[in-house]
């Protein structure tokens, strides 16, 4: 047989591994905050693809800049260089020299997980035999490679895939004295979010967060944060550490930085960075021009926008505007990163699935939380609409209890 009856394959069996669950709806257009699915019905995106198209979809700078690179050059190997990733290296190294006040260097990946991949790899390299610990927070997320789930502080997560691998070791989120007591000469670094964002949307606190710099310096490990959800403008700073006032020596990117494109990258102090020679780590699409391109369109349009100034501006209106919701508890976040806490016997799943009917995306990040991310170009009247929708959907649920 070399013919393939494409038309005529089972379409009655899903193609696809069954690691998310059955899909809920076929989307086939996008602009903006604006979604439709293939039978036309317009929807709110208030997840956006996962903190992932933060300048809206189908961006036309985006889109045009992947367009043009397209025809251009697509791919070279790493044994040669090509000027698209040279930019887009030097641009998100400005950002971060601008926010950390250390010169860096950076390698580009394919996805988050592969940024903190890149991380441990850097930490464990840096420190030395004996010195390979990795300590996270309990609750954290950081990747579904095996090394990247060994960091992840959701131990559930890695029931199924026991042996874990060694070196890695957690510590409860928040809890300063629990940081101090895990990190001990055998650490090479703490690897930490400024945000959960999987975990429930939990903010560290900046006392909290200059503590962790502290506890690294007393020890000598490095201060790895996972900016790969809060990065490029979602907390109403271009990175969430900014908040805090703390340099981190490692960041590591990714979803917003593509704008749908899948790209990441680690970026470390130039010391640090030294640490890895010719050969210890590697990627055949590392800074691949087509994905670079998006990036370097992604950078130039938000410091035109001022993303982190939209950010701020429109997480505020959407946070003030939810506080006064009925069922509504609490707002965490910060910027567009926001979650929800339901009143008591208010059920997240529910919400979520009545929002959806209704024409909004948002998550429930746990039973009681909502998790809202949507485009930081969300408009004023996008985000009167969608808090509208979701007072709907909480005063149903609260009549229902009521009845
Ligand atoms: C999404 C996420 C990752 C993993 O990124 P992938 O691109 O899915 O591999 C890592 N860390 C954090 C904080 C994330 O939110």
């Amino acid at each position: 047989m070399t013919s393939h009856d494409f038309h005529h394959a089972p379409m009655d069996a899903c193609p696809f591994m069954p690691v998310f669950g059955p899909p809920a709806i076929m989307f086939d257009r996008g602009r903006g905050t604006e979604l439709w699915d293939s039978e036309g019905k317009r929807y709110l995106d208030f997840l956006a693809g996962l903190a992932v198209v933060s300048l809206g979809h189908a961006n036309p700078i985006v889109a045009e800049s992947i367009a043009d690179q397209a025809e251009q050059l697509l791919h070279v190997s790493n044994f040669f260089a090509n000027p698209v990733a040279t930019e887009a290296a030097v641009k998100v190294n400005t950002l971060l020299h601008d926010a950390t006040g250390h010169d860096g260097q950076i390698f580009f990946t394919n996805s988050g997980a592969e940024a903190n991949e890149c991380a441990i790899k850097l930490a464990r390299k840096h420190g030395g035999r004996g010195r390979h610990t990795i300590v996270s927070t309990l609750g954290s997320f950081h990747g579904r490679t095996l090394a990247t789930l060994a960091a992840t502080g959701q131990p559930t997560k890695h029931e199924p895939f026991q042996p874990m691998p060694e070196g890695f070791r957690h510590v409860a989120w928040g809890d300063i004295e629990a940081m101090r007591g895990a990190v001990d000469g055998t650490v090479a670094a703490v690897l930490i979010e400024p945000i959960q964002g999987e975990g429930g949307v939990n903010p560290a606190s900046e006392e909290y967060f200059r503590a962790v710099r502290e506890v690294c310096d007393d020890v000598g490990a490095l201060m790895i944060v996972d900016e790969v959800q809060t990065g490029f403008a979602r907390t109403g700073k271009w990175f969430g550490f900014e908040h805090f006032g703390v340099a981190p020596d490692v960041v590591t990117l990714a979803k917003a930085m593509g704008n749908g494109m899948p790209i990441g990258a680690c970026w470390a102090r130039r010391d640090v960075a030294a640490v890895f020679e010719p050969g210890d780590h590697g990627s055949t699409y590392s800074g691949t021009a087509i994905a670079c391109s998006a990036v370097n369109a992604v950078i130039d349009e938000m410091v035109r926008l001022d993303a982190p100034a939209l950010s701020e501006r429109a997480g505020e209106r959407l946070a003030w505007a939810l506080s006064s919701v009925p069922g509504v508890t609490g707002v965490r976040g910060s910027g567009l990163i926001l979650g929800i806490e339901l009143a008591e016997g208010l059920d997240a799943k529910q919400a979520y699935t009545d929002l959806l009917e209704a024409g909004l995306i948002v998550n429930a990040v746990n039973p009681t939380t909502i998790r809202l991310l949507p485009p930081l170009t969300v408009s004023d009247d996008e985000i009167d609409e969608a808090v509208a929708m979701i007072g709907q959907a909480l005063e149903a649920q609260l009549a229902a209890n009521a009845g």
